[in-house]
């Protein structure tokens, strides 16, 4: 058996807890503290392994003497995430990126998430947009809703993928 850990990372307010409590628990909840950090579990089968998945749901790094470093260390795969209808937080990712992951790990299995796609309406990045980020962190990109469950389960059977990579190379 094998634990694996996966880190949410992403400005405030793209659903970081909307997205690991609807895979976790199969909920969404339109209110959720926003200043909690969490670690939250999940048993899946991955290549007929059983796997104890580790969800650890942060919030955005506020402080310099924030647990920022302490969730990176953690992080065995990074999901970035941003929302379709915020401009901020998809340039949000990159500052992630350059200035605060990287600080720390020059190189990690990353995967990014433009979440919200049920509100397709309010849409402020457009789908080639986030394709062109990817390919720029070099990374999959996937499209997600907490709210319809959209693209959930791929999320983190990606991240566990990933991970599990992560694992075998150490
Ligand atoms: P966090 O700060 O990144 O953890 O974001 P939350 O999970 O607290 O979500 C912020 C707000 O966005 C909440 O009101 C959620 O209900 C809402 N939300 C999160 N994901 C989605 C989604 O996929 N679709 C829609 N329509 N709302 C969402």
């Amino acid at each position: 058996d094998y634990d694996l850990r996966i880190g949410i990372f992403g400005a405030g307010g793209v659903g970081k807890s909307s997205i690991t409590i609807k895979f976790t628990h199969n909920m969404f909840i339109e209110e959720y503290d926003p200043n909690v950090e969490d670690e939250y579990t999940k048993e899946i089968e991955l290549n007929d392994k059983k796997i104890l998945l580790k969800v650890l749901d942060t919030t955005y790094p506020q402080e310099i003497y924030d647990p920022f470093p302490r969730w990176v260390e953690y992080s065995q795969v990074f999901v970035l995430i941003y929302s379709i209808i915020d401009k901020y937080s998809f340039d949000e990712i990159l500052n992630y990126h350059n200035y605060s992951i990287k600080k720390i790990r020059k190189d990690y299995p990353k995967i990014l998430i433009g979440n919200k796609s049920d509100l397709t309406m309010k849409r402020e990045i457009s789908i080639k947009q986030g394709k062109e980020l990817a390919r720029n962190l070099n990374c999959k990109y996937i499209e997600t809703s907490a709210k319809t469950g959209e693209n959930i389960n791929q999320l983190f059977y990606e991240s566990s993928l990933l991970a599990f990579e992560e694992l075998k190379n150490k």
